[in-house]
């Protein structure tokens, strides 16, 4: 086959304990899925579960034990950090029962939502779609893959995140509005999902605005740290 343009390179992961890779596919998002992070965004009442994607050229590969840098964007002045457990997905499947859903995840890695906030608000007061709050270069940092075959599937787990040293979000993956495979069950209800398909599900509270030189570290349970520094 004859490319008319040069063929891009997509996102690969790094693996805890191994020298392969994981290629990304595609990145679903899900919307308010702790109850302290609804809270704080001013939402009151019921909201279905739903979700939003990023492209996969946004997602950054962070090494375990190193420091990545991501760019501040464009058209923006509130761009918030968002820690989520992200489960990537190692089994093709659609309408997968919630009992079924783990045989689908290969494995669990942290990463963060980064969010044009302002942007973000601007088109919600409008009824617009969100994407250039959400669909931002650069947003999608994901750290080292832990294999479930290694670590199995957690319910519950500390998850933490550190801007300059500081904490600024701690709760804990049980405080899910919609756990893990309840969110397979829900994303393979509308897409075939794929392997190498990633879903970040939801932040708890304790969101804020990044600027550039800042350093933010986030953890989950004992997967591999991710760091990352805002650049200008
Ligand atoms: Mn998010």
């Amino acid at each position: 086959m004859n490319l008319a343009i040069p063929a891009w390179e997509i996102p690969t992961l790094a693996i805890t304990g191994s020298k392969e890779r994981f290629p990304v596919r595609r990145v679903f998002c899900m919307g308010l899925n702790y109850l302290d992070h609804k809270q704080e965004m001013g939402i009151t009442g019921e909201v279905p579960a739903f979700m939003f994607t990023k492209a996969v050229n946004h997602v950054v590969p962070c090494e375990a034990g190193a420091i990545t840098d991501i760019k501040y964007p464009s058209k923006t002045a509130n761009y918030q950090w968002e820690c989520e457990l992200t489960a990537v997905i190692g089994k093709r499947g659609a309408n997968i029962p919630a009992a079924h859903a783990n045989e689908h995840i290969w494995g669990y890695a942290v990463g963060l939502d980064m969010t044009r906030r302002d942007l973000q608000l601007w088109a919600k007061s409008r009824e617009l779609p969100w994407e250039i709050g959400k669909d931002v270069e650069q947003s999608g940092p994901v750290g080292e893959i832990t294999p479930a075959s290694q670590m199995g599937h957690p319910q519950s787990a500390p998850l933490w995140l550190k801007a300059n040293g500081e904490y600024k979000q701690k709760s804990d993956i049980n405080q899910m509005i919609l756990p893990t495979p309840g969110i397979i069950a829900f994303l393979s209800g509308y897409y075939t999902l794929e392997p190498g398909d990633i879903i970040m599900t939801g932040t708890p509270a304790g969101i804020g605005p990044v600027h550039p030189g800042d350093v933010i570290e986030a953890g989950i349970g004992d997967l591999p740290v991710l760091k990352v520094r805002v650049v200008a």
